[in-house]
C-alpha cells in the first residue's frame, strides 16, 4: 500500500513522514518505471523498483 500525495501527485511509501495526508493506492501508476521516478527519501531503502511491488 503507498499513499499518493494531495499536493504534487507524487507516490510515497505509506508510513513516510514527509507526504502527510494523501490519497491510498495499491499500486505504483503506470507511470512509475523505475526509482529515479521516485525522488523521496522513503524510497532511498529499494535498490530496484522490481523489490517494491
Ligand atoms: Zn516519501
Amino acid at each position: 500500500m503507498f499513499t499518493m500525495s494531495n499536493d504534487d501527485f507524487s507516490v510515497h511509501l505509506r508510513d513516510c513522514d514527509e507526504v502527510g495526508s494523501g490519497i491510498p493506492v495499491t499500486s505504483l501508476p503506470d507511470e512509475v518505471t523505475s526509482l529515479d521516478d521516485l525522488p523521496c527519501a522513503c524510497w532511498d531503502k529499494f535498490d530496484s523498483i522490481d523489490e517494491v511491488e
